[in-house]
């Protein structure tokens, strides 16, 4: 268990966890129930269906937020418009006072990582911009040129935006035409002053929401997507949406002049290599998902125990290396994990579970 006065020691952290409700798979399989619990910002995992006379509580776990889908009257229900207020939003806020910040979706695949970060599809306009169904990212686009339009006059703005995916610790751009198999891996660089950075990588500048909408809809249609036996569309690679905002004021150019750089990732499927690994190349990705994944988790937590003045191990995978302004110092890191409330999946929610508990 967590002690709340931990959470409030590392306030630059939020570590949120999202229920879907069960799908008819899971529904229609043999003997299933539905394991979570939710109790204040608490879950329960119990080893007996929920409305068993025998319930028995195994393990509780304590995390900032929680969002629940499965019953709508349920007081913690959360439409996507809620997830991105609590999560997203603050985000936005802190980038246009100048601080950096990350989102990161983890969880196993077919848990509800792209429903949150994209939407319920995320492939065509009225998907992106679809009121109900919309996720946190487009959201995050819509709000940005709105707060942009209520800036002052003399306020200069610029808008960049890249969209990337790192498959197998490699580089590739989505928003670049060529298409996956012509595709050759870009590198990282690290730049004396401004950091690690990908050569080669497409930024584009976008003056309205329709054209950083485009950037979005180009990408998602080009992330790479490999079959499982899990989920026939599941991602196994982590894809990193970044917007860098740029404000200056005309008047007090020397003084006011403000970046900051927001990145919203959704991850590779956490699950671990025996669910989903059929084949080598599957065992080659799985090895690099989880290299990532630990890395980032380390990372996480160290930066939360700052006191102990931990070595951050950035440079350990690419991710991570690549995310280092946006992570730790004055920026904002917020972990959505994401999980099914279906006993046939109860050991991969718990470790994603753990995995979220780490983090703090
Ligand atoms: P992942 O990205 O983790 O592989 P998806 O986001 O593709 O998982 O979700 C798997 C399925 O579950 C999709 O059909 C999605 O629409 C549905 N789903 C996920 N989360 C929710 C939710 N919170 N409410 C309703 N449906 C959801």
């Amino acid at each position: 268990r967590i002690s709340k006065e931990k959470f409030d020691e590392v306030s630059n952290l939020t570590v949120a966890v999202r229920i879907r409700p069960m799908n008819s798979r899971e529904l229609l399989h043999v003997g299933s129930a539905d394991v979570v619990g939710v109790r204040d910002k608490e879950i329960i995992i119990k080893s007996h269906p929920v409305g068993s006379s025998n319930v028995s509580i195994d393990h509780v776990f304590q995390y900032d937020q929680i969002f629940w889908s499965c019953e709508e009257n349920h007081s913690f229900y959360s439409t996507q418009e809620e997830v991105f207020l609590t999560l997203g939003k603050p985000l936005l806020n802190s980038a246009f006072k100048g601080y950096n910040g990350c989102l990161f979706a983890y969880g196993q695949t077919g848990s509800g990582k792209s429903y949150s970060m994209m939407g319920r599809n995320m492939c065509e306009v009225e998907d992106i911009d679809c009121p109900t169904f919309s996720g946190i990212t487009p959201r995050f686009c819509r709000e940005l040129f709105e707060q942009i339009s209520k800036l002052d006059k003399g306020c200069l703005c610029t808008v960049e935006v890249s969209y990337f995916e790192i498959y197998n610790e490699k580089i590739h751009d989505l928003l670049s035409n060529a298409n996956n198999s012509t595709k050759t891996p870009l590198k990282v660089r690290e730049h004396p002053e401004c950091g690690p950075y990908v050569v080669g990588l497409n930024v584009e500048v976008v003056k309205t929401y329709e054209e950083l909408r485009n950037c979005l809809l180009i990408g998602n249609r080009n992330r790479a997507t490999a079959a499982t036996t899990m989920n026939e569309k599941s991602s196994r690679s982590h894809s990193i949406f970044s917007i860098e905002l740029c404000l200056s004021d005309e008047k007090n150019r020397e003084n006011a002049s403000r970046k900051s750089k927001i990145s919203l990732v959704d991850l590779a499927g956490s699950e671990r290599l025996g669910n989903s690994c059929n084949n080598d190349v599957k065992i080659r990705e799985g090895v690099s998902i989880n290299k990532s994944l630990l890395t980032l988790g380390k990372v996480i937590s160290a930066l939360a125990d700052q006191k102990k003045n931990q070595f951050v191990p950035y440079r350990e995978s690419v991710l991570t290396w690549l995310l280092r302004e946006s992570l730790g110092g004055n920026s904002l890191t917020t972990m959505l994990a994401t999980i099914t409330p279906a006993n046939t999946h109860l050991d991969e929610t718990l470790a994603t579970l753990r995995y979220a508990c780490q983090a703090r």
